[in-house]
């Protein structure tokens, strides 16, 4: 014990030593290539590790490519003959395991490709595949025009949200955001610039959308856009049952775009968990605290209606609808008026939060599913009750709702249970210590065991497998494309290793 000052003092020098102690393996790229691969400490720790913050996966160097034709140059050069090293590119890096990473290769930083071209007739927007989101709403709401599609948080690429799915709370309405893209520019593994679409090279096109990087680095998207609104009516409701929450989320993802929502998603207040009362009146909180105690789970149902013209009468229509026919607790309804950029920018102010506090660049052992309409009661029942509501205490933050499954294309590479019209969302999205990751971990095994055993039908989203057997059944009917795509398009198996697919 007499020790332990010394022990604290060389622990502290070693974590402040780490970054510059970061070793990566030497890659030389040829001259010829015209390529300046950075391989300075802070370059190499800062494409070590990802949002996650449970993985190092150190690579050999970064490139910041200044246009698409860098990059194919790479990929030329590192596929022709024997692989000379692997490539990944990487958006912003908030992956969960590893996903942007690449064990002594080549990280290919996007974000120096970034840029939003606004068409002519305001259609639709090209877009290079590192800009982040926010600055695609930035760039598009300037002229009155916005994608449709959105995930919570904007502060990521829109290459990586595309090579995942991209979801959120207009999916019901709009599709993921992989349904909402008209063509692509790719640089497959064997260094071709390809422009591919439904029509022009559509089997690239397909198995890049939701393709976890396999076959090709995105660097041009064709975004649909529309008419940008100005503001959003934003609701919260709270439900002590549980179906009578599922059963109002469903009638309003059935309903037409006039009379319903734009946008609904929904949360869990649990007794073992940090309760985020703050979007509710100040003299209700206290009250929705209680409510929390005695009964375990409360739910929050969450909906917008995006409007301009807060005279038209469609709003007071949809207003009426929600809080008249609606099941919540009566009283437990709360409505703010914001702008539309604020209310897609939502999740910004809760990471400025949790940045002040310390708290977001901390483990985030997240698990994503989507279950079956008609086995989210036994989900409900064996996973949010009787797992998660019996830990001794949870951190983070619960989101269920359902969407529409004919807006997912099946020709696309993104996986979703298709088993019926209508699909849940699970998002359990906790935060751990550096400590305590094996044990959340282990509760995400359970729930995943659990599922399986009682016959839950579920499908991971931002899956990290280990295991080919894993990713054979996850990809089901469509692991033949899947590998045969992979064989076309990246023969040598160089992008996107941390995917741990191939
Ligand atoms: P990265 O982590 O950098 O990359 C992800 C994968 O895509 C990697 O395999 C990478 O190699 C590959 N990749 C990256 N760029 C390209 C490219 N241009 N071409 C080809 N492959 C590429 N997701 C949702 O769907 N809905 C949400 O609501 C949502 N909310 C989130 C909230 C937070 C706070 C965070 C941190 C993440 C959230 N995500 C959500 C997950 C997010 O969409 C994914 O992690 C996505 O991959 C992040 O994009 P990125 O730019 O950081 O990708």
């Amino acid at each position: 014990m007499a020790d332990l000052p010394l022990m604290i003092t060389l622990m502290t020098v070693l974590i402040y030593l780490l970054p510059s102690c970061i070793k990566s393996s030497e890659i030389i790229l040829p001259k010829s290539l015209n390529l300046t691969l950075l391989t300075d400490p802070s370059a190499i720790s800062a494409a070590s590790h990802d949002f996650g913050n449970i993985t190092t996966v150190i690579p050999g160097g970064v490139i910041c490519p200044s246009s698409p034709a860098e990059i194919s140059r790479l990929l030329s050069y590192a596929s022709n003959g024997e692989r000379k090293f692997q490539v990944a590119a990487r958006g912003q890096g908030h992956s969960l395991k590893g996903q942007a990473a690449v064990l002594n290769g080549v990280i290919v930083n996007m974000t120096c490709l970034a840029g939003v071209v606004i068409s002519d007739d305001m259609k639709y927007a090209d877009v290079a595949g590192g800009t982040l989101w926010v600055d695609v709403l930035k760039k598009t709401a300037e002229k009155g025009v916005s994608p449709v599609s959105w995930t919570d948080y904007l502060h990521v690429s829109v290459g990586g949200t595309l090579s995942n799915a991209g979801i959120g709370g207009e999916v019901f309405r709009n599709g993921p955001q992989i349904s909402n893209v008209l063509e692509l520019d790719v640089i497959t593994g064997k260094g071709e610039m390809l422009a591919c679409s439904p029509q022009l090279n559509s089997e690239l096109f397909y198995g890049v959308l939701g393709g976890l990087g396999q076959f090709g680095i995105i660097t041009r998207a064709r975004i649909v856009l529309n008419h940008a609104p100005k503001r959003a009516k934003w609701f919260r409701m709270l439900y002590s049952d549980f179906t009578a929450l599922t059963k109002d989320q469903e009638r309003l993802i059935s309903m037409a775009d006039d009379t319903g929502v734009d946008y609904l998603e929904g949360q869990l207040f649990m007794s073992n968990g940090v309760v985020d009362t703050s979007f509710f009146p100040q003299s209700d909180q206290s009250k929705i605290a209680d409510l929390v105690k005695s009964h375990g789970i409360i739910y929050v149902l969450e909906v917008a209606k995006f409007y301009d013209d807060p005279t038209l009468p469609i709003i007071g229509q949809v207003v009426d609808m929600l809080t008249k026919t609606l099941s919540y607790l009566p009283g437990f309804i709360s409505m703010h008026d914001v702008a539309y950029f604020d209310f897609l920018n939502r999740v910004k102010a809760e990471e400025d939060k949790l940045r002040s506090l310390g708290l977001w660049e901390v483990p985030h052992p997240w698990l994503n599913l989507y279950v079956p309409k008609s086995q989210i009661l036994d989900f409900h029942n064996g996973v949010v009750k009787d797992i998660l509501l019996k830990q001794n205490s949870t951190s983070g933050l619960t989101l269920l709702y359902p969407s529409n499954r004919n807006k997912w294309d099946n020709r696309m590479s993104a996986m979703v249970t298709d088993e019926e019209d209508v699909v849940y969302i699970i998002g359990i999205l906790q935060s751990a210590t550096p400590q305590n990751v094996p044990e959340v971990e282990s509760l995400n095994d359970s729930i995943i065991r659990v599922c399986k055993d009682s016959g839950i039908k579920i499908k991971q989203y931002l899956m990290h497998y280990t295991r080919k057997e894993d990713w054979v059944e996850h990809f089901g009917t469509k692991w033949s494309d899947f590998s045969k795509r992979k064989d076309l398009f990246d023969p040598k198996k160089l992008l996107s290793p941390g995917q741990d697919i191939f």
